[in-house]
């Protein structure tokens, strides 16, 4: 089975947005056809809700997502996104608990995409890292360098407030992707090279390495360009792969039509385990048995 723990949908009912999106709009009718062709059993559809990428891209909120998995049960599941600088977040005794609770009764597994651009120690970022932990509820997040503009968590080159937050919140799981998280395979990168595609061989194992074998509470969200061409690039990937099975979920973030490609991450996984570089069981666990414990359900 095939779960991707990470795509988005487009606003379904608000035809207007397509200026900005510029494109036919990602229903979840599309997701779905294009899970089918794929060969993806489910998806977790993130909304997106933080100021920094809000309309930009035209993907669908909380509750406009959860409308929408609500219609496909079998196939959908719902995260939800809360953007730590909310008013209910504002301080100790604030009522993110009561908020997540009401998500979770919802249906959302999880928390994210998180895109809000605060570092990610951020006392604000902690609340709700306290919070997720108490109520098992993982959070994907981008990640991005402080000097860049757009969304996502900050932290620097060695992702050093990353590893402040694993250590304080060991509840709480923190997934993470894009190119300032995947690049951290990699010890020979910069300020520059680490937000962008990096390719060729990986001569020295980076803080990633590091990272995952001291953190449990740590995953790695394998989708998107960040995730295929880091662990693509090398071999080495197929070792980081199997070193930290436990801990690699399988996903994608692809949300703009029908007739993209079939996502590189498939086919990689599936040579992968067929020419034995990775074992079934690390393959097994990534595509699916990963999720399962982070939701604390069977599919
Ligand atoms: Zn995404």
């Amino acid at each position: 089975m095939w779960i991707d723990i990470h795509t988005h949908i487009t606003y379904q009912d608000y035809p207007e947005f397509r200026r900005i999106l510029k494109r036919e709009p990602f229903t979840a009718e599309i997701l779905i056809r294009k899970m089918d062709i794929d060969g993806i059993d489910k998806s977790v559809v993130l909304p997106l809700n933080n100021p920094e990428c809000m309309d930009y891209y035209g993907v669908a909120g909380n509750q406009e997502v959860i409308s929408q998995c609500r219609r496909f049960p079998d196939r959908l599941i719902p995260f939800c996104n809360v953007d730590p600088r909310i008013m209910m977040n504002q301080n100790a005794d604030s009522t993110i608990i009561e908020l997540l609770k009401i998500y979770k009764e919802l249906g959302c597994l999880g928390i994210g995409e998180m895109c809000a651009s605060l570092p990610v120690d951020d006392a604000r970022y902690q609340r709700l890292y306290a919070a997720a932990g108490q109520l098992s509820m993982p959070i994907i997040f981008h990640f991005k360098d402080k000097d860049r503009v757009g969304y996502g968590a900050i932290d620097e080159l060695g992702l050093p407030r990353l590893e402040k937050m694993l250590k304080m919140f060991p509840d709480t799981v923190f997934l993470g992707h894009s190119q300032c998280f995947w690049n951290e395979l990699d010890a020979d990168i910069d300020n520059i090279s680490r937000q962008e595609y990096v390719r060729g061989e990986i001569k020295n194992r980076g803080r990633l390495w590091k990272l995952f074998a001291k953190y449990p509470n740590l995953y790695g969200d394998c989708s998107s360009g960040s995730g295929y061409i880091a662990l693509s690039r090398d071999p080495k990937g197929y070792e980081f792969i199997e070193k930290f099975k436990d801990q690699i979920c399988f996903g994608t973030d692809r949300f703009s039509s029908l007739n993209e490609p079939v996502p590189e991450i498939i086919s990689y996984l599936k040579e992968a385990v067929a020419e034995a570089k990775i074992s079934g069981e690390a393959f097994e666990k990534i595509t699916h048995l990963n999720f399962e414990k982070l939701a604390g359900c069977r599919f």
